[in-house]
């Protein structure tokens, strides 16, 4: 077994890693950081699992985009920007929204399910503090690699409502990310949310 050994940059504590991942989390102090672009500290949250959850638990991580979406100009058939529209509140031509870029190792399908359906409606839960016994996926999408995707997520997103965009010309400025875990349970047919 190939076992990668960091110093946690806060405590100074190794951190032992069994299995390859972007984020190195010190649970001494609580303190997760990469190593991608130098020592990095990363703004994370854990959220809390339903009362209800049943089956294994699970973290699955998530980077939260924090995007100010401007318009330029759009030509759009048979109405308006269906979906980027109900994110901007208010109808306008700008906005901010959270777009939710999934960072474990995933099929394309379930990629694109669990980014459209998070950013679409985004989750609501509890926070907790660290993850106790709960195993967690790796993270296998840098925090750079996640803001380059934002823009894929929106634009594929927007192109699921057929007819409607024919061009669109806008400019997504990424705020901010923070890393989600989110809750999650093995069932018999894959994972799934446990808000
Ligand atoms: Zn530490």
């Amino acid at each position: 077994m190939n076992v990668i050994q960091v110093k946690c940059p806060s405590c100074n504590s190794p951190i032992y890693m069994k299995q390859k991942d972007r984020l190195f989390y010190c649970d001494r102090c609580n303190v997760m950081h990469s190593r991608d672009e130098g020592v990095e500290r990363i703004d994370f949250e854990v959220g809390e699992f339903s009362p209800n959850a049943q089956g294994d638990r699970v973290f699955m991580p998530f980077w939260r985009v924090y995007a100010s979406f401007q318009l330029r100009s759009k030509s759009v058939e048979g109405g308006s920007l269906y979906k980027l529209a109900s994110w901007l509140k208010g109808g306008g031509d700008s906005g901010n929204l959270f777009i939710y870029i999934p960072a474990s190792d995933l099929d394309p399908g379930s990629f694109r399910r669990l980014a459209s359906q998070l950013t679409m409606s985004n989750p609501r839960y509890a926070t907790r503090l660290n993850f106790g016994s709960v195993p967690r996926l790796p993270v296998a999408l840098s925090k750079k690699e996640a803001a380059e995707l934002a823009d894929f997520v929106v634009v594929t997103m927007e192109a699921e409502q057929p007819g409607t965009l024919q061009q669109l010309d806008y400019t997504l400025t990424v705020n901010d990310t923070k890393m989600v875990y989110l809750p999650f349970v093995r069932s018999a047919s894959g994972l799934m949310p446990a808000l």
